[in-house]
This record gives structure tokens, sequence and C-alpha cells, in this order.
């Protein structure tokens, strides 16, 4: 598997304790990606030059140039030294293959943290492009006993094959208007919309952004989609821009500056309006 890294969640990615792995690569462009360096599938230099006083040093190769880093000369470098000989905190490489195998090793030694009702979670970027890989590790580990959660944007031509295979789904919806999504996100939605009323058990995980998603008109769509395909759950996230350092390490920009959340109030009377309508809705942050 293809992944961008791993890390201990609580009460974020489903139930209880999570161990998460994020699967790099991902169909969509969202504007507002927390995890910059999930979107591409090859593996991607992130350059902290604030981290360390001695980059220039720990490069062989002249990529460091103050505080820029010549990527293209670190796409094709053969030693990665300034990460593998020298530890240098001001680099760090996005994106790793491992295999099924260590991960169900890895899962098996820390089955004892995961409580009662904790588990394993896949995220991303986007699982489901590495489809096969993931049923694969999701059975296994089934198999086990370890409860698993996939976070996907729905938008799989294969997302049938998920419910049966995972003890939990969170999917994400953006937007309803389709020239919305393409705008926002960079692709169509169509599928999505059709996997999300598939009638598959869910919790659907809705991002909050008050110029796009939340302005009156696109807010009543998916209020009206909500409302028909009734969710088993609900959970908003306002907009957060804790991605920031990541873009600038990226050398990228990172276009969600130029948008706002909607307030707490609004969004939790967006939400009351849900529960109202006998929907478990909740707002996260
Ligand atoms: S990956 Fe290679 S070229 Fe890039 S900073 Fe590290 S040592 Fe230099």
């Amino acid at each position: 598997m293809n992944i961008f890294a791993k890390g201990w969640s609580h009460g974020f990615d489903g139930p209880g304790r999570r161990f998460v792995y994020y699967l790099k690569g991902c169909n969509f462009h969202c504007l507002w990606c927390g995890n910059p360096e999930s979107i591409a599938a090859e593996p991607e230099m992130m350059f902290y030059p604030d981290k360390s006083r001695f980059a220039s040093q720990s490069c062989a190769h002249e990529a460091v140039k103050g505080a820029e880093l010549d990527r293209a000369t670190c796409r094709t470098c053969g030693d990665r030294a300034c990460i593998d000989r020298w530890r240098d905190p001001a680099f760090e490489l996005a994106g790793c293959d491992i295999p099924t195998a260590e991960i169900i090793a890895e899962t098996e030694q820390r089955r004892a943290l995961f409580g009662d009702d904790g588990g394993v979670t896949f995220s991303g970027g986007e699982p489901t492009l590495q489809m096969d890989a993931l049923l694969k590790a999701a059975k296994i580990l089934r198999q086990r006993g370890i409860h698993v959660a996939v976070e996907t944007n729905a938008s799989s031509p294969r997302f049938s094959e998920l419910p049966g295979n995972f003890d939990l789904l969170i999917c994400d919806l953006k937007c309803v208007t389709p020239e919305l999504h393409r705008r926002i996100a960079g692709t169509d939605n169509s599928q999505v919309l059709a996997n999300l009323a598939s009638g598959t058990k869910m919790t659907l995980r809705v991002p909050l952004i008050a110029e796009l998603n939340f302005i009156a008109e696109e807010r009543e769509k998916i209020y009206d989609m909500l409302m028909v395909i009734k969710p088993e759950t609900v959970e908003f996230l306002r907009l957060h821009q804790l991605g920031l350092p990541k873009y600038r390490a990226l050398g990228q920009v990172c276009q969600a500056e130029r948008f706002n959340p909607p307030t707490r109030e609004q969004a939790e009377t967006f939400c009351q309006r849900l529960r109202n309508g006998g929907i478990a809705a909740q707002v996260l942050n």
C-alpha cells in the first residue's frame, strides 16, 4: 500500500482509539484540502527550512538554496542523504510503500491498545484508488476480529464492494451542484451522488466553507439531499487552515486562504435542522 502517513486518532476517524493509515493519491483536488501531500501518488519531499540550521549541509547536491528547495533535483536524487544519512528535520519524504503483511503485523502488535471499540481506519488521500490492496488488508484484519473503517470521497465505481468489507464507512459530501463540485474539487460528482444515494449505511462527513458550499442555495441542496438519503450519522467539519504549513513545505499555494468557515453558531443552526428531521448530526469543530 502506498501511504503518506500513519498514526493514532481518538474519536474522530471511527469509534474509540484507532490507528490510521493515510493512503497516498487522490482523484479530487479540493481547494481546501488539509493534506496536500496526499494528492499526488508519487513520493514528495516536504521542506521545513525553519526546523534545521544545517539543511544546506545535509544535501550534497546543492538542492537547498536558502529557504528554497530545488524539487527537480530531489526527484532524481540517488541517495536522499538528507533523510537517510543525516536525519535532518528540515526534510520529510511523504510517500512510501508498506506491504499488507507489515500492516497486519503492526496491527497485531497494537491490538491491546485499541480498547473495546477501537481498531484500524484507512484514510487518505482516497483509499479506494488502491482498492484491491485495501480490500485485502480489511479482509485479513476483520478475520482477526479487528474493527476496520474506511474514509472515502465516495467517488469509486466499485463503491458497492465497500459495505460488506468494512465495519464502518465514513463518506464525504463536498456539495451537490455538479458545476460547483467541478470548480472546488476538480471532478464530476455524478458517481458520488449515486453512491451516496445507494442506501448504504454510512457516516456522512460534510466540510463547511462559507463562500462555497455554505451559501444559502447550496446549503439547501445539501439539506434536501440529506433528508432524502438519511445517513446514519452526519458530521460537519468547519473549514480549518491547519494544512497551511504543509503547502509551504511542498512549495505550493493554498487556495483555502481565501475562504472562511461559517461561524460555529451558523453550523449548529444548520445541524439542528437536520436533528429536527430525525438525523443524528453533529458539528465536529
Ligand atoms: S533528496 Fe537528495 S537532492 Fe533532495 S535535499 Fe535530500 S539529499 Fe538533497
